[in-house]
């Protein structure tokens, strides 16, 4: 039994099982003309080692100083318990989209993996093309168990390269150097033709040399996919307590620039705030979070959003593996479940919307979030008068403005 935070109270009401949906089916405030498409995404909360500026729910491998060795049987039981409680929220709808992240997904053994990837095709109406994406580190790439992983229906696969300069991968803590980065993109290559390569700059120290080196060798390998983060200091981390010398404003926007005009030639789509992407290569996943689709979140400390004809729910599974593992086998996973009242939808939806280069169609504001077009009328007269939104009404497409200025720009969309 978990709080259900109702709209606009921010107050738990009185507990209730979330796995009910008799008790998100009353009428609501909103009204959804139909159920957005649904993606799946599975929380692996381990890593060899936690990285400094890492502010995601990962924590060092229970096994010791620098382990591989994870929970792996009981967490796999936790997760498969944890999905068999949510099938009644999400029943009979198509997946269409898997995305398992982490934290390390690449520390769960083949068979490990093999056996998630059944129990997720047992429960859930998985699309025969579905996209089925797992994040991997250089440090934890072993030929045969990648050639496993594909085997067992993983057909994406995202590498958290970061560097190519062993220096800076020091600075980030990061478990590889350049030999790994480059073996472990070799060993993906062999076995994977949807491949993304995260990437990241204004690293400590970093020179636009530096930034371009990383960039062309991470070019050189012609992947589907690229992300391209700016590094930031996230609170809670060790970056914020102890920061680093970074590169300042001016040479981080010399960065991005270059960025942009060397991908662009190098035949990729800036697409996203971060993502890059071959013609037909976006992330079908990560772009189902930005258009406001719906997700399932299962695994320690997994966020959750998922729609019901007159509201929208938002859920947060217990974060600390142990503790997930313990309330998961006992039936409660979820650790807080909240309905997102109608006075945040429009922010809601514009937080993820306007990141996108091509915007949204203006009909898909009331499809995913049930208000009509007009509640958003006034803000989006104001965005555009400032020049950040387009003058489009059939889309909702910030401008080349609005995308530098996205945060103001997001603001605008926030409740009085
Ligand atoms: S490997 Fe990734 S998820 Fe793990 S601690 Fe480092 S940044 Fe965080």
């Amino acid at each position: 039994m978990i709080p259900i935070i109702p709209a606009g109270s921010g107050k738990p009401a009185e507990p209730a099982s979330t796995g009910n949906p008799q008790l998100w089916l009353k009428p609501g405030q909103i009204a959804l003309p139909g159920s957005p498409p649904l993606s799946l995404y599975v929380h692996i909360p381990w890593c060899v080692r936690k990285c400094p500026y890492c502010d995601f729910n990962s924590h060092a491998a229970p096994g010791g100083q620098d382990s591989h060795d994870i929970p792996e049987d009981r967490y796999l039981d936790a997760l498969r318990a944890d999905l068999e409680q949510s099938l009644p929220l999400v029943w009979g709808r198509p997946v269409h989209t898997v995305f398992l992240g982490g934290g390390t997904p690449s520390l769960l053994s083949a068979a490990g993996m093999d056996r998630l990837l059944s129990d997720i095709r047992a429960l859930l109406p998985l699309d025969a093309d579905a996209e089925i994406t797992m994040e991997a580190n250089p440090g934890t790439f072993e030929a045969e168990r990648f050639a496993s992983y594909r085997a067992s229906g993983i057909n994406r696969l995202s590498i958290g390269i970061q560097s190519f300069n062993d220096a800076h991968l020091q600075a980030l803590g990061r478990i590889h150097g350049e030999k790994e980065a480059r073996a472990a993109i070799d060993i993906a290559l062999r076995h994977f033709d949807n491949v993304n390569l995260d990437l990241m700059y204004a690293l400590p120290g970093q020179t636009i040399d530096e930034c371009v080196r990383d960039l062309e060798s991470a070019l050189s390998y012609g992947t589907a996919h690229l992300s391209l983060y700016h590094l930031t200091l996230e609170p809670n981390t060790l970056f914020a307590k102890f920061p680093p010398a970074l590169p300042d404003e001016d040479l981080a926007y010399e960065m991005q620039d270059i960025i942009e005009a060397r991908t662009a030639q190098a035949g990729y789509r800036h697409y996203e705030t971060s993502a890059y992407a071959r013609p037909h290569r976006e992330a079908r996943h990560n772009l189902n979070y930005w258009r406001f689709g719906d997700y399932l979140g299962i695994g320690a400390g997994a966020h959750g959003k998922l729609s019901f004809p007159n509201r929208i729910l938002r859920q947060m599974r217990h974060k600390h593996p142990a503790t997930y593992m313990d309330q998961a086998m006992a039936g409660n996973a979820v650790q807080e479940a909240r309905e997102v009242g109608a006075d945040e939808l429009p922010f809601e939806f514009m937080l993820n919307a306007l990141r996108l280069t091509d915007g949204v169609p203006a009909s898909s504001f009331h499809d995913y979030t049930g208000l009509p077009l007009h509640a958003i009328g006034k803000m989006l007269a104001a965005a555009e008068q400032k020049g950040l939104l387009e003058a489009d009404p059939t889309t909702i497409k910030p401008t080349e403005l609005g995308r530098r200025f996205l945060n103001d720009l997001q603001e605008m969309f926030l409740k009085d």
